[in-house]
């Protein structure tokens, strides 16, 4: 009985280990397919000649755009990859998370939302210990994803609250929404909410994963409470301070 339950669970594991491979390989494969026929195409256009200077800057404009698409799927494969074989070292410093999300809104994401993005900050809440970069990449995925689940001038919502030694903040939309089923699904790698509404919006199933692979070094968690059609808020919660073993893990490691 036990061999069997054993067989069982080996299985399981096989089953979602294959999974996640096939999910790797059509996620990969089509990304790669999609902005390698724009960088295809659009090159074979220049090179044809012909063309005024503006459409040949609006065609270089295109090869451009996705070679950053490219670019960033193969870094955040490998960085999602490096962290979860433990070969990230965190960079434990003082952190204003107040202050950083307001950062991250100015400097990198109001030109990319029509819409508002207002702010409910804790004032009182004290520096905290945390991987700055690590911490900007968590934002920056739960803003850009708001944005991008949003119909145009959705206001989204950035909070901070100070629970007893535990930092929580939050990004709230009122976008397209989450089916319940999925809300556990969507920090699984390469998942994706396949729906009419999110047909033509793109992306890789990586974001959220990165987001939880990284709380989770910081010692906390993440989840979303949504409401289809209504929009979705994701959570973050933390502690102010990693437990002192963690930190002597990475100073032994930094040696
Ligand atoms: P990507 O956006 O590249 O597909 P993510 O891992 O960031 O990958 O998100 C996984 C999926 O979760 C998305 O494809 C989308 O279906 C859903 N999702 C994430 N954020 C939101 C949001 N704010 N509103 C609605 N759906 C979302």
């Amino acid at each position: 009985n036990k061999m069997y339950m054993w067989l069982a669970l080996q299985n399981e594991t096989l089953v979602a280990q294959n999974r996640v491979q096939s999910d790797f390989l059509s996620v990969v494969g089509h990304e790669f397919r999609t902005a390698l026929t724009g960088i295809l195409g659009f090159s074979e256009m220049i090179r044809e000649g012909d063309l005024d200077s503006d459409d040949a800057q609006e065609y270089a404009e295109d090869i451009h755009n996705d070679a950053i698409r490219l670019t960033r799927l193969i870094n955040d494969l490998l960085d999602l990859e490096r962290m979860k074989s433990g070969r990230v070292e965190m960079n434990w410093e003082s952190v204003a998370i107040n202050g950083l999300m307001q950062d991250i809104v100015t400097r990198t994401l109001i030109g990319s939302h029509r819409g508002q993005i207002q702010f409910e900050l804790d004032e009182d809440i004290p520096p905290i210990e945390a991987d700055s970069d690590k911490l900007t990449q968590v934002i920056t995925n739960l803003m850009t994803n708001a944005i991008k689940y949003s119909p145009e001038g959705g206001t989204i919502l950035v909070g901070s609250k100070w629970e007893s030694g535990n930092i929580h903040f939050f990004v709230q939309d009122h976008g397209i929404g989450i089916p319940a089923e999925k809300m556990e699904q969507i920090f699984e790698r390469y998942a994706r909410v396949e729906s009419t509404a999110t047909r033509y919006i793109g992306g890789t199933g990586l974001g959220l994963p990165i987001v939880r692979q990284i709380v989770e070094m910081h010692h906390g968690s993440v989840w979303v409470e949504s409401c289809l059609g209504e929009g979705s808020t994701f959570h973050v919660v933390m502690p102010a301070q990693p437990p002192q073993e963690a930190k002597a893990i990475s100073a032994y490691t930094d040696l």
